[in-house]
């Protein structure tokens, strides 16, 4: 028989796979004799179960968790349903990763009309017993009824104003209990039934809506964005609840060890008094510091302290801690290793080897490769900083400089931001934004603290945020923000420009400039732990020498791709290179290349002159020529070109109909230009060796030049254009009487080429993997469209994660590996690397290295992001 069901007592922190990160924990913390309340959890594998089973819960899985309730009850001393001493339970999701907000939960659980009597009575606070009954119908019918939360607002607004109340504070006991009587009466109008009265039904259904929150889309789209697996499935804590909400010697709150924005070593955190765990993360009150609890209650404070440090010691990581006093009693209901912020994540990594608590090699397992990307963000231009008109303060929730039009919901966020930097306003977020939340540049909420929901996820995502700016009166319907700072009122509508400084919380009116940040000095330690550990190379994607200067700053170690395309879009070519498409014959197509050399030699020579003695991988032309004419319709650009060009109109439409294609993609691109017009290859070739060749001379730089053909399937394809470039670049080096040497080599970018590799390698000194082209040619669908329904093939499950951004090793990697290795057979030193977007994404650069490729190559601000990746890749190679 499965065992489906563990009582706190028989787990431990090893078992997260099987009870989930909260659960482990759970169980860790009970048996380390802490003040944890007494639970059990139903295992991940229950879940899978259930889903297996088509959404039911089996009678053995409900028969064990009857078991463990009655275990519970035992315990608790405490009995469910009961008119004299409820048991209640709090039932919790918890995953293997940890997915804060992104899944259910449910408090306050067994609760029905007899045992709010019991818990009235047994506290002696009916008003007490009252609030926490309305609180689980509301949540119940929301999480696990699906009934919107907002008709029971509707129900609690109508009832203040009737009595001219404020706020949820001023209800007395009575009012509690005829507000708990109209919710029941809504739920029976909207359900048809009665509010279920049965705890044991509560909580099948209950543990049914966490297991079904699994595949919720928020939480498919977390998934999607951190590498989880849907296969891992959620556990289920049900624990007795504790509770925050007695009065004023009780409250709950979250905490940190350390500072999870700086990293300083401090406690940080917040707590609310009279009140129960959802009102802080959910930012409905702005909460109090963690240090003011010294004050309202010593004693809490300083077992809390101990406990928090205990804690940290005993699992060598920074803790995300929750915890309720219940009448002066203190609870902890979770640690985990707390989510922390890019620079946050570097100190605490940094201070704990200094510390002895770590070791460096642990140091570099630590930090989030996505994450140093956030280390790299903008910060406010100083000057532009200085003119910047402050017209509000809130919560520095996560660091970073933003500035963007204002949108206020995430649809807009979503819609808007394709066509311009966004932010994204709103009073409070909810996992529903996430998608908005996204694509902003930042987030600016009117409430929440550090630990709202908007701080934790804009800090996870390295966005900018500025948290509970009370001043703001945020209208999400009318799209309106009106703030008045220093007596100064300013009104701002949808489509205003704003800017928010993440790091200290301020807000400014207006689009301040921001500018690339410096980075710190536990950057640069860091980053040699991680280098001193790494085995593949990393190289960057750079087209011109500005952004090879950019990565080379960012510990770039060569080019893996110079896509050689976007210099002929420069104004001074664009019109050579067009009269060159135009040209009728080999002759008038070569003096017009002749014309385009010096330019493009002028490329090489500023690349050179930046990557010094580091390779320098050109690819030749590789997309159609039509790219470069105007659009069929474009009759303004095409009148103007016949102008400059002196030719009739005429002939450029002619020109456009001939290389319309219907398949661009699959068409007239790739080496076939080279083969169709060698003359192309033969200028590119004689650019950049002549550049090469200069460049050496000049500086002494030990330049050994590689040239790359592009969408090669066969040898015979390969060999012909390397034919024409070692042409071509002999006699270079016999005209400048140069000793330079050179590579000749070949993206591997199309299925063909793959499965022939051993053939290609016979010519092809080396192979880089184009993995954009080699993923839309696998999969057959196209790079640029495969948005349009990406997202259904999400939610169907049919994929987890986008193929274009994180390689879908099960196919596609299978023909990296087939070519890796049969490219070796031939050629066992071949020089094999990637340089498709895959080259930064880090799960990608796992099986980089267990393909065992020389090198990674990605665009300039993934270059640190890179070297972590393939830092950490080794290490868990060696384990
Ligand atoms: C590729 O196909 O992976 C590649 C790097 O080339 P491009 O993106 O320019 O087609
Ligand atoms: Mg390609």
């Amino acid at each position: 028989m499965t065992k489906f069901v563990y009582m706190f007592q028989e787990g431990n922190a090893g078992m997260r796979d099987l009870l989930g990160g909260k659960g482990a924990n759970l169980a860790e913390m009970t048996n380390l004799g802490m003040p944890v309340p007494y639970g059990f959890t139903v295992t991940t594998e229950a879940c899978n179960d259930y889903y297996r089973q088509g959404g039911q819960i089996s009678d053995e899985i409900m028969d064990q968790i009857a078991d463990a309730l009655h275990k519970l009850e035992e315990q608790s001393g405490k009995k469910f349903g009961d008119n004299e001493n409820p048991l209640l339970v709090s039932v919790r999701s918890g995953a293997r990763a940890s997915m804060p907000g992104m899944m259910d939960t449910i408090l306050n659980l067994g609760l029905n009309d007899e045992a709010v009597e019991g818990l009235a009575k047994r506290t002696e606070n009916p008003r007490f017993a009252y609030d926490s009954y309305r609180r689980f119908i509301q949540m119940f019918s929301d999480v696990v009824m699906e009934l919107p939360k907002s008709s029971f607002e509707r129900v609690l607004d109508e009832i203040k104003e009737s009595k001219h109340l404020d706020s949820d504070v001023d209800l007395t006991a009575e009012d509690w209990k005829y507000v708990v009587g109209r919710f029941k009466d809504y739920y029976k109008e909207a359900k048809g039934v009665d509010f279920p009265q049965d705890p044991r039904e509560q909580l099948k259904e209950a543990v049914k809506a966490v297991f079904r929150s699994w595949d919720n889309p928020r939480a498919i789209v977390y998934r999607r964005m951190n590498d989880i697996p849907g296969a891992w499935g959620t556990a289920v804590n049900v624990q007795m609840m504790v509770f925050g909400n007695m009065g004023n010697t009780s409250g709950t709150g979250v905490a940190f060890t350390r500072n999870p924005a700086t990293g300083e070593k401090q406690i940080y955190g917040e707590y609310l008094i009279n009140a129960q765990g959802e009102d802080v993360v959910a930012g409905i009150r702005t909460p109090k510091p963690i240090t003011t609890l010294e004050e309202d209650m010593p004693e809490v404070y300083k077992q809390f302290m101990e406990i928090a440090q205990t804690l940290e010691n005993h699992y060598r990581d920074m803790q995300d801690m929750e915890f309720t006093i219940e009448d002066k009693k203190l609870y902890f209901l979770q640690t985990r290793n707390g989510k922390r912020a890019a620079g946050a994540a570097l100190r605490i990594a940094v201070d704990m080897v200094d510390e002895g608590m770590i070791t460096e090699e642990e140091a570099v397992l630590r930090v989030d490769p996505k994450q140093l990307e956030a280390l790299l963000h903008p910060v406010f231009e100083p000057e532009a900083l200085k003119e910047a008109e402050l017209i509000g303060q809130g919560i520095d929730a996560s660091p970073g400089a933003a500035a963007g039009r204002i949108v206020f919901t995430a649809e807009d966020a979503k819609e808007q931001a394709a066509s311009g930097r966004v932010v994204l306003v709103r009073l409070e977020t909810s996992p529903e934004d996430i998608e908005g939340m996204v694509v902003s540049q930042g987030i600016l909420t009117g409430r929440g603290g550090k630990t709202s929901h908007a701080a934790v996820v804009a800090r996870g995502m390295g966005t900018c945020c500025v948290a509970g700016c009370t001043a703001a009166k945020i209208d999400e319907e009318k799209k309106t923000l009106d703030i008045t700072h220093d007596g100064k009122s300013y009104h701002l509508v949808e489509g205003d420009y704003i800017s928010l400084n993440g790091s200290t919380g301020e807000v400014f009116l207006g689009d301040v400039k921001t500018i690339a940040p410096s980075i710190s000095g536990d950057f640069a330690r860091f980053m040699g732990w991680a280098d001193a550990r790494r085995t593949m190379q990393v190289r960057t994607n750079a087209d011109n020498p500005r952004d090879a200067q950019t990565a080379v700053d960012f510990g770039a170690e060569g080019i893996g791709l110079t896509r050689t395309e976007h210099m002929f879009f420069e104004e001074d070519r664009i019109m050579k290179f067009r009269e060159m498409i135009l040209a009728d014959d080999v002759d008038a197509r070569r003096q017009a290349l002749d014309a385009i050399l010096p330019f493009q030699k002028q490329d090489f020579v500023g690349i050179y002159e930046v990557m010094q003695d580091r390779p320098v991988n050109v690819r030749l032309l590789d997309p159609p020529l039509h790219e470069f004419l105007p659009a069929h319709d474009d009759d303004a650009t095409i009148k103007e070109l016949a102008r400059d060009m002196g030719i009739d109109e005429q002939i450029i439409r002619n020109k456009i109909a001939e290389l319309h294609e219907f398949n661009p993609m699959m068409g007239f691109r790739g080496c076939r230009l080279s083969v169709a017009f060698p003359e192309i290859a033969e200028m590119q070739t004689r650019a950049i060796m002549e550049a090469a060749c200069q460049v050496k001379k000049e500086k002494g730089y030990n330049i050994v030049p590689e040239i790359m053909v592009p969408l090669i399937g066969s040898l015979k394809e390969f060999k012909y254009v390397k034919d024409v470039i070692k042409r071509v670049a002999d006699e270079v080096i016999a005209e400048t009487n140069s000793d330079i040497t050179y590579q000749i080599g070949t993206m591997i970018e199309i299925p063909r080429a793959a499965l022939t590799a051993d053939q290609v390698a016979e010519e092809a000194e080396y192979f880089s993997f184009g993995t954009n082209d080699l993923t839309q040619m696998t999969f057959g669908f196209s790079r640029d469209d495969a948005g349009k329904f990406l997202d259904r093939y999400y939610e169907a499950k049919i994929y987890e994660s986008d193929p274009f951004a994180r390689l879908d090793v099960e196919g596609v990697g299978q023909l990296v590996q087939m070519a890796a290795e049969k490219g070796r057979k031939t050629r066992p030193d071949i020089k094999l690397g990637i340089c498709g977007e895959h080259g930064g994404d880090p799960s990608t650069i796992a099986f980089c290295q267990q393909v065992g490729l020389k090198y990674v190559s990605c665009s300039p601000f993934r270059v640190p992001v890179a070297r972590l990746a393939a830092a950490q890749a080794a290490i868990n190679q060696k384990k």
